[in-house]
């Protein structure tokens, strides 16, 4: 995933923080860096899996 763009730590898919908003198809999924816990970008949670 890269360096977070805020603090300029490294970042892995496996180690960003994740927030689901909203219900049904309008779910998305929130990531945040877990060092700095900046919001870096949303996604539809069916990207996911
Ligand atoms: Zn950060």
């Amino acid at each position: 995933m890269g360096n977070c763009p805020y603090c300029k730590q490294k970042v892995s898919i496996n180690d960003v923080k994740t927030e689901t908003r909203g219900v049904g198809s309008k779910r998305e999924i929130m990531y945040m860096c877990p060092h700095c816990e900046s919001i870096l970008g949303f996604s539809r949670s069916r990207y996911l899996v």
